[in-house]
């Protein structure tokens, strides 16, 4: 069972793998680059900043000494612009600690800031050509559908689901049965309409298996029921007026500002909000004052402005 699930799974991948740029190169600057960019943005947002980042910032050491404020810019249409102030703080790390070289242990990886354990084991597999298990949304759906599907009462925890991803991988072929199982749970077997008709694990699946069970219609005529019931919602975009979407406001708008320009409060204020009034000063002083912390921007005696 384990080793036709391998085989289909890799024949799959064969034959349907994307032709990704991360996926042509073993930099580990560029698949680290690669990496954070992808924790929570979609492939095709993803390439051409990609290019583009990597052609700002060529290396490791460009990217430690470069001004914070260019790669913020530069990470504009990603979202989640922490990620860009973690990632060049991990160059800087980089830098200081290992001499201008991403380390390949998961220990000194998780080490740097803004890499988690998804990050740090993507990294060790994609760059250094590790055999190890990680869990990214992909992964986890798909490994937890595969090897668990919905009749276990409990929900699976995140190391359950890491020790079937371990058994999982063929040994010495770590990284392509990575990139074959995200490329997977990226194509087919998706969050909200899993295509388990033409799923080369189907047979082996057990989400389907109690999919097709429950509706007790042959495989070949139940695809839509079963991706009702495989199915789950997902949402990856901040709602309009939540707290993450006017962080987003906050640095759009300093990043159109020419370098070093700070901003007054009330200003920022009114071109983040339209009804922005003297109530909503304490919460844009907190909105900011969060954004400080996270090396987002910098609150000078004239206003906010985008870190040096
Ligand atoms: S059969 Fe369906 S639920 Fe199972 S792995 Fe394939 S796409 Fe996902």
């Amino acid at each position: 069972m384990l080793e036709s699930i391998r085989a289909d799974l890799l024949q799959w991948f064969a034959n349907h793998a994307r032709d990704l740029p991360w996926r042509r190169t073993r930099d580990p600057y560029a698949i680290m680059v690669a990496e954070v960019m992808l924790q929570q943005t979609q492939v095709d947002r993803v390439i051409p900043k990609y290019h583009a980042f990597l052609a700002a910032f060529p290396t490791v050491e460009t990217l430690a000494a470069a001004p914070t404020a260019e790669v913020i810019r530069l990470w504009a249409g990603l979202g989640y612009n922490r990620r860009a102030v973690n990632l060049q703080r991990a160059a800087q790390a980089i830098v200081a600690h290992h001499g201008g070289r991403v380390p390949d242990s998961i220990a000194a990886l998780r080490s740097l800031p803004g890499i988690g354990p998804y990050t740090a084991g993507a990294i060790a597999c994609f760059a250094f050509e590790q055999d190890v298990a990680f869990l990214d949304t992909n992964i986890r759906r798909v490994v937890r559908r595969l090897c668990v599907g919905p009749d276990q009462l409990v929900a699976p925890t995140d190391s359950e689901l890491l020790a079937h991803a371990e058994a999982l991988i063929p040994p010495g072929q770590g990284w392509t049965w990575n990139q074959a199982i995200m490329e997977l749970g990226a194509l087919i077997c998706t969050a909200t309409g899993p295509a388990c008709w033409r799923c080369p694990l189907r047979q082996h699946c057990r989400a389907y298996a109690a999919a097709v069970a429950a509706d007790e219609v042959l495989a070949t005529t139940v695809a839509a029921p079963a991706l009702k019931r495989v199915a789950e919602p997902r949402s990856n975009e901040p709602f309009i007026g939540s707290r993450r979407w006017y962080r987003g406001r906050v640095i759009a708008t300093l990043r159109a500002l020419p370098t070093g320009t700070a901003l007054p409060l009330s200003e920022l204020g009114r071109q983040v909000r339209p009804d922005f009034s003297p109530n909503h000063e304490p919460w844009l002083q907190q909105l900011v004052s969060d954004l400080a912390r996270d090396g987002l921007l910098v609150i000078t005696e004239q206003g906010v402005r985008l870190p040096e």
